[in-house]
């Protein structure tokens, strides 16, 4: 499906085609520090659809202990993360950070990886007292 969003303040939008069915869960440690979550939520888009409408994102290479690069992409200004991808040019499929897409209460993620250093209190979270709002 058609799926459009962008940072918290606006500078940066994009659009392209998703799978709603692969939405996933990253629990590695890489994700808890770079989203400043418990875990990160993504759901990936391929180069041919995705298209940046506006703004310019800041892009951190990571390196894995692997040696792997991968870009990580933000908002220069609000500091929202936008997507993760293969370094270089030519075809790749770009990560998008879900919290991100308009239309993310429809993308339920489907698959949990890294669920090894997965939080353990994640487990207890439909038993954790929950207000309304604030
Ligand atoms: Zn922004
Ligand atoms: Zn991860």
């Amino acid at each position: 499906m058609k799926i459009d969003g962008g940072c918290h303040c606006g500078y940066i939008t994009y659009e392209g085609e998703a799978d709603p069915a692969a939405a996933s869960i990253c629990h590695c440690a890489d994700c808890q520090q770079l989203s400043g979550s418990a875990f990160r939520t993504a759901v990936p888009v391929k180069s041919d659809t995705f298209r940046i409408v506006t703004g310019e994102p800041t892009v951190y290479v990571k390196t894995a202990d692997s040696g792997n690069k991968r870009q990580q992409a933000f908002c220069p200004r609000c500091g929202s993360p936008i997507f993760s991808a293969p370094p270089g040019d030519g075809p790749k499929t770009y990560m998008i950070r879900l919290g991100t897409v308009r239309q993310r209460d429809r993308f339920a993620p489907k698959l949990q990886i890294w669920a090894r250093s997965r939080q353990q209190w994640l487990d207890n979270l439909s038993s954790t007292r929950a207000l309304e709002k604030e």
